[in-house]
């Protein structure tokens, strides 16, 4: 048997962190098995529906680079795969279960609907939803009716005395009494709308479906599917019900833990790679002791049997970890090109406009950059802001800043003129090389590495706390580092004279 499976999502919001889920497992199960991984839109509820919204679902898997074999954009054998160009479909197959005494129509005014619900709300009855009221009218009065134009819908006709039973992959045998089953559900709405339950079932059936991987809010509309499988002589998919995602408080994931829709994340400078490895591992465990998983790795790995039964909890902190570790990953050249966009938007290269894009000299730098904060960043935003001073000359801080431990200001001003002589050997120098340089003339010269590091770093980066030292003289080049050094020492000769005349 083919393995088809399909991700089905209804156009009524962006794309958020559960159905990605959702996705990515009928996505990796389909590949783990050679099988087809098919999206499918149902709009049917065109009230809620936005076409912002399926743009927004093309974005976000294109981004995410996962592709399915079918689907609206792409068509195939099952084509058209958008549930509103499929309306005749579902007329057609509610009216072959009106044929086979399956479903019939009901009649009943919205007057008579409510009527019900308020005489049982005024005599406390525990009893809702249809009261079946039209299932005895024959079908010759029914079909008399319709022709005359009566306006009906149409119900399915659940035989109370049996119960449903199906299997759950995660949960297991499942049974549920007819009789509990939400009463003669509506299969078509007067206006020939299909409800979800109709329009999901035929399109599973004739999109030869044959395993439904969804979460677990579905559960209840479970056996309803299956009376309905029955009801039209199909064989019912498989069912796999995944677990919840929670918040770290257990409550279902929402707004209220954080970022929940996948725009925010792939703003606030995510990577496609490790929302996927981290969003994978979302009730699932795979091999023990491997955090890093490629997609090619996890579709290697994927079966419904390492699927767990409790629910998922969301870590915003362990996703971080997980974007830091793939960041590690990236060549220069890779993380510099995630990162350019971030760093055009924060004006790194210019105010706005044309200047904000980056000259091939500015481009050039921010790739020999990247080593100095592949290491320091968890997000990609981080990296204009970490690299600032290589593309505009910050102002020189005041004299204080300069001075490293247990020394004074004239010391500070001696420190950074001698180590104003070590930068044109050192800006040719790799990291290493450099550091060993440095590190013999302290021991030469009976100063500690520490307090000529802090004066040079002061001046050249114009922070306490920054990138490494010697990787930014090498980008800066020996005239600007010398440059920059020169403006601090006239700031500190100038402090220097002002604590001489105040004393
Ligand atoms: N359209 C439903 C949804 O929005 C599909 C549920 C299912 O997979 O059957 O999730
Ligand atoms: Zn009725």
């Amino acid at each position: 048997m083919e393995i088809r499976d399909r991700y089905a999502p209804s156009p009524t919001g962006n794309q958020h962190i559960g159905g990605v889920r959702t996705a990515l497992f009928n996505y990796l199960f389909a590949k783990s098995k050679g099988g087809k991984f098919i999206l499918r839109l149902e709009d049917t509820d065109r009230t809620r529906f936005d076409e912002a919204f399926v743009q927004n679902l093309y974005d976000t898997f294109n981004w995410l680079n996962i592709h399915w074999d079918e689907g609206p954009d792409i068509g195939g054998p099952s084509s058209p795969y958008v549930q509103s160009e499929r309306f005749e479909l579902y007329k057609k197959a509610a009216e072959e279960l009106i044929a086979k005494g399956k479903a019939y129509r009901c009649f009943c005014s919205s007057e008579r609907l409510d009527n019900i619900r308020a005489e049982r709300e005024a005599s406390g009855s525990s009893e809702t939803g249809y009261d079946r009221h039209c299932r005895s009218v024959s079908a010759e009065e029914s079909g008399r009716r319709a022709a005359a134009g009566e306006s009906f819908v149409i119900r399915l006709n659940i035989p109370l005395e049996e119960s449903t039973k199906f299997h759950d992959h995660i949960l297991g045998d499942i049974e549920w009494k007819n009789a509990d089953v939400n009463p003669d559900p509506v299969l078509l709405k007067s206006d020939g709308f299909p409800t979800y339950h109709l329009a999901n079932v035929v399109d599973d059936h004739l999109m030869n479906i044959s395993h439904v991987l969804r979460a677990q809010e579905w559960i209840p509309s479970t056996p309803l599917h299956v009376i309905m499988y029955r009801a039209f002589g199909w064989t019912p998919p498989e069912y796999c019900h995944l677990p919840m995602v929670m918040g770290q408080d257990g409550k279902k994931l929402s707004k209220r833990h954080g970022a929940t829709s996948i725009d925010e994340f792939r703003k606030a400078g995510y990577l496609p790679e490790a929302l996927i490895n981290y969003v994978a591992l979302l009730g699932a465990s795979y091999e023990e002791g491997k955090e890093i998983y490629t997609l090619e790795e996890l579709a290697e790995r994927f079966s419904l049997d390492k699927l767990n039964k409790a629910p998922a909890i969301f870590d915003y902190k362990k996703l971080e970890w997980y974007n830091g570790q793939y960041i590690r990953m990236m060549t220069d050249e890779a993380l510099a090109e995630a990162a350019l966009p971030y760093a055009v938007k924060a004006a790194l290269f210019g105010s706005s406009g044309a200047a904000a894009v980056p000259s091939a000299e500015q481009k050039k730098t921010f790739i020999a950059a990247m080593p100095l904060i592949r290491e320091r960043i968890s997000f990609l935003h981080e990296a204009p802001e970490k690299l600032a001073y290589l593309f505009s000359e910050p102002p020189v801080p005041a004299a204080e800043e300069f001075i490293p431990k247990k020394a004074d200001l004239a010391r500070t001003a001696e420190l950074l003129s001698l180590g104003r002589g070590l930068i044109e050997p050192m800006a040719v120098l790799n990291d290493a090389d450099a550091e060993a340089y440095i590190k013999s003339w302290c021991e030469e010269h009976d100063i500690k590495l520490g307090d000529i590091m802090m004066p040079l770093r002061v001046a050249i980066t114009r922070a306490r706390v920054s990138p490494p030292l010697f990787g930014s003289i090498r980008i800066l080049g020996a005239k600007q580092s010398l440059e920059r050094i020169d403006a601090a020492l006239g700031t500190l000769r100038a402090a220097l004279e002002t604590s001489k005349e105040t004393r």
